[in-house]
């Protein structure tokens, strides 16, 4: 493992924090008093905070730093990506309103746009002119996408849509949104054929016959949507890729890997600093518990884990080796320590750790109560635990399946 920075990383982690030092003090300053992201507001509020701090990003050429430089990209190295994630973790930086847009569906667009394709869309996903959500999973289709139902039906210019997708982040507040559908559906007659007949669209959810019914989560928000489609048509031209070649354009990135968890283990040892500081003001006992102070130390040493992880990870890229088990292993670590780390946030604070936002009692504004709901999450999204495990028992420890 090299810990050492190149120059030209160097110069690109000095021109990042030089930029963050001039720009975002006077961002949050902009923002202060308003609600933030946990604010009583509320979520649509939130992401009003983020469509700003993103159009700030972007005038810096700091939005999409994966993207080709035509489009005001840095065309970023492994090593900048995993040097932007900590910077914009050490200082906290706020959350982006088109992360799905920035990281997942702009580099699918210019990978399988054509020209007139590239101008119609990424300017809105760039300069969050409109919000941008995806539309993979179904009721019947999670972790296994190749049984998605919704069908697409050619009819001239339009295709025909029926059918339903769920848990679509955002997609209430979206425009845009990337959606896989079935154009061929013999092919869902067998494991073989079942990923070929999947087409991928660019959808306006504007358009008659799409409708989105938020569901409201565990938390009390409603972040996550229903997408029903009923008899709406899509026009041809907004079809990405060719027919059938949905599950190809699902895989894109833009050649360089990213090590999705770098950063992370910044932001949560901040975390874990901040529920120890709320403990000693509200709770000072629970420091004084041998059980809970093992588990305070463990923590430290699993998210330390982590960093070291995603280092190999990227030592592994950069002599041009797959960077895997790593990044399974990656993504299994930082959900188990997220829900850790919200587990313990509320064993530290002892009853006041489950008071919500909106009572009187509630610690910093009812966040660690809220974040215990939440991370369930991350055993789910993103790749399910199981099927993480899945990979590494397959590719990594070579464990075939008896059938
Ligand atoms: C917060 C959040 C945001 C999301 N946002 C989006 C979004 O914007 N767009 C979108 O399209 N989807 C989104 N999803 C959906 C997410 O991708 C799916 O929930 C995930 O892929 C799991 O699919 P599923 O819910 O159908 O569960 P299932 O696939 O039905 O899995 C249920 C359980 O069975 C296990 N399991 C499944 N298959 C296997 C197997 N082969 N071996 C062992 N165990 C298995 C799983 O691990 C899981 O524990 C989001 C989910 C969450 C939680």
């Amino acid at each position: 493992m090299d810990f050492a920075l190149g120059p030209e990383d160097e110069a690109f982690r000095d021109e990042l924090r030089a930029w963050l030092d001039e720009h975002l003090p006077t961002f949050l300053a902009e923002w202060d008093g308003e609600a933030g992201e946990t604010g009583e507001t509320g979520f649509a509020r939130a992401q009003e905070r983020r469509r700003a701090w993103q159009q700030r990003l972007n005038e810096g050429r700091w939005a999409a730093i994966n993207w080709p430089r035509q489009w005001r990209g840095r065309e970023a190295t492994p090593v900048q990506n995993a040097i932007y994630a900590e910077e914009m973790a050490r200082v906290r930086a706020p959350g982006i309103y088109n992360a799905n847009g920035i990281w997942q569906i702009g580099p699918m667009i210019i990978r399988w746009g054509t020209p007139e394709q590239q101008q119609r869309w990424l300017p809105s996903i760039l300069n969050a002119d409109d919000h941008w959500c995806q539309g993979f999973s179904e009721p019947e289709a999670g972790s296994d996408l190749g049984n998605i139902r919704t069908l697409a039906v050619r009819d001239g210019d339009t295709y025909v849509v029926n059918g339903q997708k769920t848990w679509c982040s955002s997609a209430h507040l979206a425009r845009f949104g990337l959606f896989l559908f079935r154009t061929d559906p013999e092919t869902l007659r067998s494991r073989e054929t079942k990923y070929s007949g999947i087409t991928a669209f660019i959808v306006d959810l504007t358009t008659p016959g799409v409708e989105c019914r938020p569901i409201r989560d565990l938390t009390g928000d409603e972040m996550l949507n229903d997408v029903f489609f009923t008899d709406a048509r899509i026009p041809a031209d907004a079809r990405l890729g060719g027919e059938g070649e949905g599950w190809q354009v699902a895989m894109t990135t833009l050649g360089h890997e990213r090590v999705g968890t770098a950063g992370l283990s910044i932001t949560m040892a901040a975390d874990l600093r901040a529920m120890v500081a709320a403990a000693r003001s509200h709770n000072p006992d629970a420091l004084r518990d041998p059980a809970l102070r093992e588990r305070v130390g463990r923590a430290f040493a699993e998210i330390e884990l982590t960093r070291l992880l995603n280092y190999r990870a990227l030592t592994k890229i950069q002599k041009g080796q797959p960077n895997w088990p790593e990044v399974p292993l990656a993504k299994l670590q930082w959900s188990s320590i997220a829900q850790t780390l919200a587990e313990l946030a509320v064993d530290l604070l002892g009853p006041l750790g489950l008071c919500a936002r909106g009572g009187p009692d509630a610690v910093d504004g009812g966040h660690w109560a809220r974040n215990y709901a939440w991370q369930r999450y991350t055993s789910i999204g993103a790749g399910a635990t199981e099927i993480q495990k899945n990979i590494i028992a397959k590719k990594a420890l070579r464990m075939l399946a008896s059938r």
